[in-house]
């Protein structure tokens, strides 16, 4: 074995993170449905933040093929909060096409990846992790490891193949899994984007980047600011009830329930019409960053008594007092604080 993997296996033995999904250095692999979960989880979401979804989605679907049996809608709500709701989708389609194949996960990356929905990193995480297949695993933790490790002057994302290439051939034939796990830990733990450890890094002898200031890698691209987007959402009360509606499954925050908006997501332009004519009152404004833009949405409150119109267009009356159990997604989560923490003022 090379001796950066055996270095990093000897560490990950003594150091490793211990994760509910996880299985202990040089055990035997832990259940698929716990790493693929865990992973689709984890993608742009941290640790700390997947640890109580994942708890409540093995206690409430403890096995792939009562997942696949969930309702969408169930299983949205249960999401909610966790962001990236396409995840969610994706999902549930993988989780019935493997509930169709009697409910075993595939053990090759080539196989995984003909899943609906799991792309090539998480194909390759579940066929390392769950299977100890040898698989190139690189996500944004082993993405810093190599670059710092190798002094990759070339800026992201351009960089991805070097790093790639490089990440290749440090993975070993043995414990691949662990190797692929060793390399997110130390990542996560070591070697953080500020102020990486290196006195207690066990790769800090075989390491470039290091004597070359660290932090410099990976070198990032050039900045461009984002779009920011400006948009209406509308909150409708009536006898301790607003009414909400169910997004359109495709596009963003797709199948999730929310306020009614003026299409900021579908069109960009907020151009929209309110559910309702007349009787509207800027209520403050709620910010949200999403990847590729911002968003401003102006909260706006009915204050007319025209509901009956309502019963022509699709959504539901929702008990305010149980606002939390609506599953709304982050967004629209924040604009209900704001009017309710303005009907107290009121
Ligand atoms: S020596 Fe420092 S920069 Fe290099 S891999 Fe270890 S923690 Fe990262």
């Amino acid at each position: 074995m090379e001796a950066t993997a055996k270095r990093l296996l000897d560490w990950y033995d003594a150091n490793a993170r211990v994760l509910p999904w996880r299985a202990p250095p040089g055990a035997p692999p832990p259940d698929p449905y716990r790493v693929w979960l865990s992973e689709v989880m984890l993608q742009q979401t941290t640790v700390a933040a997947v640890g109580p979804y994942f708890a409540k989605f093995l206690a409430r679907w403890p096995t792939v093929k009562d997942l696949a049996a969930a309702e969408d809608a169930d299983v949205m709500a249960a999401w909610a909060g966790l962001g990236y709701y396409a995840r969610a989708r994706n999902l549930l389609a993988c989780a019935r096409a493997v509930a169709a194949r009697g409910g075993t996960f595939p053990d090759s990356e080539a196989a995984l990846r003909e899943l609906p929905g799991l792309g090539a990193y998480t194909a390759a995480a579940v066929a390392a992790i769950a299977f100890d297949r040898r698989a190139i695993v690189v996500d944004a933790n082993v993405e810093r490891v190599v670059a710092r490790l190798f002094a990759i002057d070339e800026p992201l994302p351009a960089a991805k193949a070097a790093i790639r290439q490089r990440a290749e051939q440090l993975t070993p034939d043995e414990r691949p899994g662990d190797f692929a796990q060793a390399m997110m830990d130390l990542g996560s733990g070591i070697c953080t984007v500020r102020g990486p450890r290196c006195l207690l890094c066990p790769l800090s002898e075989l390491c470039t980047g290091r004597r070359e200031g660290a932090e410099r890698f990976p070198v990032k691209p050039a900045k461009t600011a984002k779009p920011q987007r400006r948009g209406r959402a509308f909150w409708i009360e009536q006898d301790g009830k607003v009414w909400l509606v169910k997004r359109a499954d495709k596009g963003m925050l797709g199948g999730m329930r929310a306020l009614p908006d003026d299409s900021w997501s579908a069109r960009g332009d907020g151009a929209a019409d309110p559910p309702l004519p007349d009787a509207w009152e800027p209520h403050g404004n709620v910010r949200h960053s999403f990847t590729h833009f911002d968003l401003d949405l102006q909260l706006m409150l009915y204050s007319g008594c025209d509901w009956a119109r309502l019963a022509a267009q699709q959504g539901e009356w929702w008990p305010v007092a149980e606002l939390d159990q609506a599953g709304l997604p982050t967004l629209f989560a924040k604009a209900a604080r704001l009017a309710l923490a303005q009907d107290r003022e009121n």
